[in-house]
């Protein structure tokens, strides 16, 4: 007694499994979303991935030649070394 692939039992059943389907996944998503929102879209100040740029020298807007150059632009590299340290002491006092 072969019963049909189309029986209304079966049919209940694949219904039945779906819903179970459709009802976990959003529960089962949500967790690994927020996950991922969290590692990708976190405070990036804390992360440092960001380097500023910017000249540190007080008032001065150009792009600095970055870390190896102590974060000074190529006019105020010119700078003897004192004021250069001051600068960047001042810098550092404002941004601690
Ligand atoms: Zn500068």
């Amino acid at each position: 007694m072969a019963r049909p692939s189309s029986h209304p039992f079966d049919l209940l059943v694949v219904r039945f499994a779906q819903l179970i389907a459709e009802r976990l996944q959003p529960l089962l998503a949500v967790p690994a979303r927020a996950r991922n929102g969290k590692s990708e879209r976190g405070p990036s100040k804390l992360r440092g991935r960001t380097l500023d740029m910017r000249c540190r020298y007080p008032g001065c807007k150009n792009k600095s030649k970055g870390p190896r150059f102590r974060f000074l632009c190529e006019e105020h590299l010119k700078l003897p070394k004192s004021a250069q340290k001051a600068a960047l002491q001042k810098w550092a006092a404002k941004n601690a």
